[in-house]
Parts: C-alpha cells; sequence; structure tokens
C-alpha cells in the first residue's frame, strides 16, 4: 500500500487508456531499447553516462501500474501463482517515458498497459519480444507458468465467453466512467449518461453467464474470467454510484461474488487494495480528478419543478412534439400568438443554460431541432420565421430553473429589448 501510496502521488490518470505524463529525469532522450540479434534474449536498457544498463535482467518485465484495470488481470496471475521477479518484474511505464515515449510506443503501439516484454525467450513466445493486450499476456503467462499454481482454466468456454464478452463490450465502454467531459462523446454513445446505461446492461449480460455454484465465477476454482472482469467491477463499484446513488452498483449475483473475492480472497483483496488506493488518494483527493467529470459527485439535486410533473403527464398541458428526449407544449401565458416550450424531458443538471457542459451537447442539439421544426409548423400558428429564446437566471428573468427553449411566433417581432 505504501509503494502504492508514493506512485500514486506523482500519476494524474492511470488506467489503460490514459496517458502519463513523462516524469522528470526520464526524458525518452535518456533512454536506449536495443535487441540482441540472438532470438534468446532481449534486453531494454537505459542509457547512463557509462555503459547502458539493463532495465531488467529478468525473464520478463511487465509495464504496469497499481491502478491500471487491464494489467490488474495479469497482476492477479502473477500473484496467485507467486511467481518471482526473475520470473516477471513489474515497472512503471514512466521508467520508459511514460505510455506515450517513442520507447514504450514500440513495446505498446497503443500506448496502453499492460505490455509485456519477453526478454528470455521460450518456444512458447514463438520469437514475439513484447506482447502488449492483456487477454494475450495473461494467456501467455499461463501457458509460460502452466505447472505452477492455479490454471485459471484458460480453456474453460465459462471462462472465456466471460472475458471475451468484458474486453469487447465492456471494457470498451469503460471510459464512460472515468473520462472528463471535453473528450465525450463516448464512442458510440453520445453521452455519458447512455453509455453508463449500456454499460451496467453488460454487467447484466455478464451476471448471466455465471455459475450457479462456487465463489469462483465459474466455480469453485479461479478462471481467467475472475482475474479479467474484477478490476473492472472495483471501477463500477467505486464509481458509478457518483453518478447515479439511486440504484446498486452491480447486479445482486455479480456484487455477491464481488464481495466474496475482496474480503476472502488475499490476492483479489490485494487487487482491490492497490486500485483504490489511487481512486481515492490520488484521483480523488490529490488531483480532484472528480472535478473535470460533469456530475460526479454533484448530482443534479436541485429541486424539481412544475415541468418535471409535465413530462410526468401529472399535471396537463397541449404537447405538440415528443420524442424519447423531449417534450415541447404549448405556454400556459403565450406572449405571443404562437408560442412553444420546448424542454428536455430528463433536466440531468441542464437547470439553465450557464450549467451547459459537454455533456449536453447531444440533447442541445436536440432542443435546437425540435424548435426549429415547431416553427416551420404553420398548424401552430408559425408563419414566416419565429424568436427562438432561452431565459437564463435571474438577470436573464429565467422562472422554472429546468432548461426550455421559448419558440415565438405567428407575427412579427419588433428588435430585441
Ligand atoms: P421562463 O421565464 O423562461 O422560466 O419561462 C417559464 C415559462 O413557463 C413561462 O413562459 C410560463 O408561462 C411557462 N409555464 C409555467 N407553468 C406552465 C405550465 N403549467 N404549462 C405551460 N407553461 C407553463
Amino acid at each position: 500500500m505504501s509503494s502504492t501510496k508514493s506512485i500514486g502521488v506523482f500519476i494524474v490518470l492511470l488506467l489503460s487508456v490514459i496517458d502519463i505524463p513523462n516524469v522528470s529525469g526520464f526524458s525518452s532522450a535518456s533512454k536506449v531499447i536495443t535487441s540482441s540479434s540472438a532470438t534468446t534474449s532481449t534486453k531494454l536498457t537505459m542509457s547512463s553516462s557509462d555503459a547502458a544498463a539493463p532495465l531488467s535482467t529478468s525473464d520478463h518485465v511487465l509495464f504496469d501500474l497499481p491502478v491500471s484495470n487491464n494489467g490488474a488481470r495479469v497482476r492477479a496471475i502473477i500473484y496467485k501463482k507467486q511467481l518471482s521477479t526473475q520470473d516477471v518484474e513489474i515497472i512503471s511505464p514512466m521508467r520508459m517515458g511514460g505510455l506515450k515515449s517513442l520507447e514504450y510506443l514500440a513495446l505498446s503501439p497503443q500506448g496502453l498497459m499492460p505490455a509485456l516484454s519477453i526478454q528470455k525467450q521460450t518456444p512458447l513466445a514463438n520469437g514475439m519480444k513484447h506482447l502488449s493486450e492483456s487477454d494475450t499476456i495473461a494467456r501467455y503467462l499461463l501457458a509460460e507458468y502452466a505447472g505452477v499454481g492455479p490454471s485459471f482454466q484458460p480453456d474453460n468456454p465459462r471462462s472465456n465467453q466471460i472475458c471475451r464478452w468484458h474486453d469487447v463490450y465492456l471494457t470498451t465502454i469503460q471510459g464512460c466512467l472515468y473520462k472528463p467531459a471535453s473528450r465525450l462523446p463516448l464512442g458510440d454513445y453520445a453521452d455519458r449518461k447512455s453509455a453508463i446505461s449500456a454499460f451496467q446492461k453488460n454487467l447484466k449480460v455478464i451476471e448471466g453467464f455465471m455459475s450457479d455454484e462456487g465463489m469462483y465465477l465459474c466455480g469453485d476454482e479461479v478462471s481467467l474470467a475472475d482475474a479479467s472482469l474484477f478490476p473492472t467491477c472495483i471501477f463500477a463499484n467505486y464509481m458509478l454510484p457518483k453518478f447515479d446513488s439511486s440504484q446498486p452498483p452491480l447486479p445482486p449475483k455479480l456484487n455477491t461474488w464481488f464481495d466474496n473475492l475482496r474480503t476472502n480472497d488475499s490476492v483479489f483483496a490485494k487487487i482491490y487494495d492497490e486500485i483504490m488506493d489511487t481512486l481515492v488518494t490520488s484521483w480523488e483527493e490529490t488531483n480532484h480528478r472528480w472535478d473535470s467529470i460533469w456530475l460526479a459527485g454533484q448530482r443534479d439535486e436541485a429541486p424539481g419543478t412544475i415541468f418535471d410533473k409535465i413530462v410526468a403527464k401529472e399535471i396537463p398541458a397541449t404537447i405538440v412534439k415528443e420524442d424519447e428526449h423531449i417534450l415541447a407544449f404549448k405556454d400556459i401565458n403565450p406572449v405571443a400568438p404562437a408560442h412553444i416550450l420546448v424542454i428536455p424531458k430528463d433536466r440531468n443538471g441542464l437547470t439553465n443554460l450557464r450549467k451547459a457542459s459537454a455533456e449536453h451537447t447531444d440533447i442541445l442539439g436536440r432542443l435546437l431541432v425540435a424548435a426549429g421544426e415547431i416553427a416551420n409548423d404553420s398548424e401552430l400558428g408559425f408563419g414566416d420565421g419565429a424568436r427562438v429564446v432561452i431565459n437564463d437566471g435571474y438577470d436573464g428573468g429565467q422562472e422554472v430553473y429546468h432548461i426550455h427553449v421559448h419558440v415565438l411566433g405567428g407575427k412579427k417581432m419588433g428588435p430585441m429589448a
């Protein structure tokens, strides 16, 4: 834990999809990578004033950090099999100048963690000098050290289904838990909310693959599925409540499995401590990472408004347009012959326009597209154009704190006041 902490204070963002800044003293110019021409040995080296000193003389070097989600599955294997540092030494990618350094990119072309340097070639390595996909690294180590410790059941179809589903459908959305708003949208998902909902749906799908018996996902014996899914569930368990505290982060069977591993399996307890230590001490307390993640820890807790009741159809309104995202209805006190309000069904923090962030790009676009369509509708009383207004805050004369677009028309407007 203490070593985790000491690393933790230097790192800003340490998940596998996140850049690590170069650290002073390890500039990319100070390192060289050499490969011996023989197929039996490849040594990573760092230049020094005298001679190139090897970065490690171990058989394998795993480039990884304690908070790395995908690296954690490989660490679980290393810890469970009790591999020595001669077998696999775990080194921070910062020693190679960070994830985006040329040296590291030579090992891991996507600049992600983990990466494995194979320094002692065996037939199983098949000439590969480095590997950079966590599932591939995990399976290589399971094969290389097959005779040591638990097998992790690399051929169990239940485990493989979970591993594959996790890597293809879950990890690819995981950024929704911690990506800053400025880096939205999230892949296929226009906003964090829909990405989180897809993430939770896939957790439920994976839950359906679990065995009904035993402490582990595939029964009484640990499998690669446990090693792959457990770290992701640490992130989910810790972060999902930051966005929505109204429902449990993990579905029930997965939650029981997760709690069991965390409390009754010392290796998974260690993985849990490694990841949580950085998430809490570095991300939350030191780097205030959550400040840049919209709504994380600062949910929409403003009082509801009369518009919620209109959305819930608890009070009547003359609705003129409705879809999954927006509702448009006639203003009860029209100030023009045609006066329609367009609102998001889910306020999602948008009490007023000044609360808008990149998270809201999609819904703001939808409101304006709907306003344009309404302004085109002669049956609603619109003629040749409309005035589209958003009142914001006290000075803007806003009365209802649920963002809304006024679409005004049916007459020629005068100059703006
Ligand atoms: P604003 O001043 O921009 O906050 O606008 C709020 C608008 O909501 C006003 O034009 C009100 O007339 C309108 N409004 C308030 N209550 C209702 C309601 N129950 N149905 C329709 N419009 C409403």
